[in-house]
C-alpha cells in the first residue's frame, strides 16, 4: 500500500513539473521561424474549463500544434517556392507540390490549418446556434440536437486518430464528415465551419477513454459568433483555414 501510495505521489510531482515546463514555453510557440505562423491563442488557456483542462490546452496549442508549424517551417526552408502559397492553397493543390514534401504537407499543414480552426471556434459558450448557421443547420440536419447526435457518432466512430468536421461549399450547403489523422477538408474541396479533434491528445488527461463523454462535453464551449463568421466568408469566396 506504502510503495503504491509513493509511486502516485512522485508521479504526481512529475506531471506538476511538465505542467510548469510547458506553462513556461506555450507563450513562444508561435516564434517559430519561417513562413508559416501559429496565431496566439484567442483566450487564456483554462477558457475552456471544465470541459476542456488548462493543461490539456496549453500542451495541444503550445506542443502538439507547435510541432506542426515547426515541421512546415523546417520544410519551407529548402521549398520556399512552394511555400509562398497560402496553406490552404497548398492543401488543396497536394499533388502539384514537389512529390518530396506531399506527405509532410499533408500531415503538418492539413494539422495547422485543423488546430488554426478549432482554436478559433472554440472559447465560447455553447447552447443553441443563432444566425445564418442556426438556419442552415435546420435545412440540412433537421434540427441541431440531430446534427449533434450524427457529429458525436462520426467522431467516435472514427477509428484511431481524426477530426469530425462540419462543412460547406461555395453555395453555403453543409456537409458533415470524419477524416483520419490531419486531413482537412480544404483537401477536398470543402471549407470546415467547425470541427472536433479526437486524437488522444486532444481529450487524454480528462477523459482518457471516454471519447463520447470528450464529443458531448466539447459542445459547451463552442463559439456560434465565429462559426457564423466563418460561413458568411465561406459563401463570400473570403475562407481561409
Ligand atoms: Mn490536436
Amino acid at each position: 500500500m506504502l510503495a503504491v501510495n509513493r509511486r502516485a505521489l512522485l508521479m504526481g510531482a512529475a506531471a506538476v513539473s511538465a505542467y510548469a515546463t510547458v506553462r513556461s514555453n506555450y507563450v513562444f510557440a508561435q516564434g517559430a521561424d519561417g513562413p508559416i505562423k501559429q496565431a496566439p491563442l484567442p483566450y487564456a488557456p483554462d477558457k475552456n474549463e471544465p470541459h476542456i483542462d488548462a493543461m490539456t490546452m496549453e500542451i495541444h496549442y503550445g506542443k502538439h500544434h507547435a510541432a506542426y508549424v515547426a515541421n512546415l517551417n523546417n520544410a519551407a526552408k529548402n521549398n520556399a517556392e512552394a511555400f509562398k502559397m497560402p496553406i490552404q492553397e497548398m492543401l488543396a493543390k497536394l499533388a502539384n507540390l514537389p512529390e518530396g514534401i506531399r506527405t509532410l504537407v499533408r500531415n503538418n499543414g492539413g494539422g495547422h490549418a485543423n488546430h488554426t480552426m478549432f482554436w478559433q471556434i472554440m472559447g465560447g459558450s455553447g447552447g443553441e446556434p443563432s444566425g445564418a448557421i442556426a438556419d442552415a443547420i435546420k435545412a440540412s440536419f433537421g434540427d441541431f440536437s440531430k446534427l449533434q447526435e450524427q457529429f458525436n457518432a462520426r467522431g467516435a466512430g472514427q477509428f484511431g486518430s481524426g477530426w469530425v468536421f462540419v462543412t460547406s461549399d461555395k453555395d453555403g450547403k453543409l456537409g458533415l464528415e470524419a477524416r483520419p489523422n490531419q486531413d482537412s477538408p480544404l483537401m477536398f474541396g470543402k471549407m470546415p465551419l467547425f470541427g472536433n479533434d479526437v486524437w488522444e491528445h486532444a481529450y487524454y488527461l480528462k477523459y482518457q477513454n471516454r471519447r463520447a463523454d470528450y464529443l458531448k462535453a466539447w459542445w459547451n464551449v463552442v463559439n456560434w459568433d465565429i462559426i457564423n463568421q466563418r460561413y458568411a466568408d465561406a459563401k463570400a469566396g473570403k475562407f481561409t483555414v
